[in-house]
């Protein structure tokens, strides 16, 4: 065990909702618009105060609505899901329900991370977002920034609001990334014998982003592109500084270079 045993989590099992076709363009400033395969994940991780699960990924209502899915995925290739329903099917692949976790959190509120919401709610999960990412999402975006109100506008989600970073449960944090959303957060998990991860979400798509330094290609508040470059900028020191595992949001292989052993990360 290493020295940041004391305050760490056990484990970490990563989690895969589906996949989505993108312009290269939204996730790597100066793209081309060829579009390219996105796979949507998360992580469920087990600490001292149970389990914790960070990202929901795309829904089952979306996937069935085809005209605010086709508004939001514009190209020829559509979006898919693992499962009959993605939420409860990536949790069932690691043998969790959505009422085993304590709490949750979403990065952000765009379509491919806000799919689990209404679950969660029915198993009466608290979740974690930040204040101004919820603001933003309710008063000012739409199917046009890629947010879909059926998954996130309800009374009985359990919000619980975040201003900046925080300590989500022992050895978890979220970690305030604004820039390719105004209230985007990315997440730092420590692991007894792996060590530090931070996982970027969409402050980071791509192991490009990372390796070259190039920021998101687009942001949903067009004032917002300073922001994610400082995001970016922060994520690639922090990972220096607690010599970091740094998972990129969006990329397909690098995904598949850190599908967890049996048992999950530990
Ligand atoms: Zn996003």
């Amino acid at each position: 065990m290493n020295v940041r045993g004391a305050r760490a989590a056990r484990r970490m099992y990563m989690l895969t909702y589906g996949a989505e076709p993108s312009p290269k363009s939204i996730s790597v400033r100066g793209a081309s618009d060829e579009i390219i395969w996105c796979p949507i994940i998360g992580a469920a991780v087990e600490t001292a105060a149970g389990w914790v699960l960070l990202e929901t990924g795309i829904g089952r209502r979306l996937l069935e609505d085809e005209t605010s899915r086709r508004s939001i995925y514009a190209s020829r290739e559509q979006p898919w899901g693992v499962g009959e329903d993605p939420f409860l099917a990536a949790l069932q692949a690691v043998g969790l329900r959505p009422e085993d976790f304590s709490l949750a959190a979403v990065s952000h509120l765009h379509v491919d991370h806000t799919g689990g919401l209404q679950h969660l709610s029915a198993a009466g999960v608290p979740v974690f977002v930040q204040a101004g990412e919820l603001s933003f999402a309710r008063e000012r975006a739409g199917i046009a920034e890629a947010y879909y109100a059926p998954d996130y506008v309800s009374e009985r989600i359990l919000w619980r609001e975040l201003d900046g970073d925080a300590e989500l449960a022992p050895g978890v944090w979220a970690l305030f990334t604004p820039g390719h959303t105004p209230g985007h957060m990315s997440y730092r998990v420590d692991l007894p014998e792996s060590g530090t991860w931070l996982l970027a979400v969409d402050a980071a798509d791509l192991s490009e982003n990372l390796n070259d330094r190039v920021p998101p290609g687009w942001t949903a508040d067009a004032g917002d592109v300073p922001r994610a470059d400082n995001s970016l900028r922060r994520l690639l020191r922090e990972a220096e500084n607690l010599d970091a595992r740094l998972v990129p949001g969006h990329d397909g292989f690098f995904w598949k270079a850190v599908r967890h052993p049996r048992g999950g990360h530990r």
